[in-house]
């Protein structure tokens, strides 16, 4: 019989803060495939430019990764949706986690709460290293709301206790791994709108999949964690849920994992070099 596959709707996110290089290429035409094929009746796939972060996002950069990922072969769908111009959408889901008293201002420097957890014998640990310790969600109310009104800079963080509380168990499922019971609380209280530009990579992720339809959200398993967050914020904000392909990631010859300091294994250093569309794509696993 023959095997087929419903069409899908996937994505390519990246965040043009550096050249593509060989790992995104992977990443990219992983989505691509996982779409099947496209037109009218088929898969969509989509790109997403992920430039929340304007002070290392760089609009060069975003030119380079488009020009790459059309040098390859790659053809997406119009318009691409750019994370800077949807800030409302953000602010909006914010807004509602809010209201639902699941986020807390957190006043604590990157210094403060790496000192905090060297201070804690006990400091819990996620599979990303250790968690914030909840400082600010214990502040008394009287002394947050004084800090608040003045002016101290804050980030908002989600209750994840309450907030799983709230949804129940929840389960996602992976592609690669089967069926996962969400484990939101594993990565702690995590910055759902940081001090800084007023929102987060999980927040803007979950509201964008949301939004663009996305049906299999495609990436490097570098990110599988992340997908409990994700999850959970889905059930908080009653956002249709996906599935997920975790993806594996390439590795240099000594089993590094490529990152953007391989910058001889970039996209256009490769064209530079002479390399045909065909072979790039080969390197990147899709021979
Ligand atoms: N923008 C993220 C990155 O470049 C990927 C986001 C995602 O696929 O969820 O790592």
């Amino acid at each position: 019989m023959l095997e087929t596959t419903p069409p899908e709707t996937t994505r390519f996110a990246p965040s043009p803060t550096g050249l593509l290089h060989l790992g995104h290429a992977h990443s990219a035409l992983f989505a691509a495939r996982a779409a099947g094929p496209t037109g009218p009746g088929g898969g969509r796939f989509l790109l997403r430019i992920e430039d929340i972060d304007r002070a290392r996002c760089r609009p060069l950069f975003e030119a380079a990764i488009l020009e790459d990922l059309a040098w390859l072969g790659l053809r997406w769908e119009q318009p691409v949706r750019r994370q800077s111009d949807h800030l409302d959408d953000y602010a909006a889901a914010l807004a509602r986690l809010e209201g639902a008293g699941l986020l807390y201002p957190c006043f604590c420097t990157r210094r403060e709460i790496a000192e905090e957890i060297a201070r804690s014998a006990r400091a819990p640990h996620g599979p990303e290293g250790p968690l914030y310790p909840g400082t600010c969600r214990r502040l008394d109310p009287a002394e947050r709301a004084a800090r608040r009104a003045a002016g101290e800079g804050f980030a908002l963080r989600l209750d994840v206790e309450a907030a799983v509380r709230r949804t129940g168990p929840l389960t996602w499922h992976d592609a690669a791994k089967g069926e996962i019971r969400a484990a939101p609380e594993s990565l702690g209280d995590v910055v759902l709108a940081r001090r800084d530009i007023g929102t987060s990579y999980h927040l803007a992720v979950t509201v964008d999949d949301a939004l663009q339809g996305v049906t299999l959200v495609t990436r490097g398993e570098d990110l599988f964690h992340a997908t409990h967050v994700h999850r959970l914020l889905q059930a908080l904000l009653d956002l249709p849920v996906p599935r997920w392909h975790h993806h594996g990631l390439l590795a240099d010859e000594t089993g590094r994992r490529l990152a953007k300091r391989h910058d001889a294994l970039a996209v256009a250093a490769l064209r530079e070099a002479g390399k045909t569309p065909q072979e790039v794509r080969a390197m990147a696993g899709f021979g």
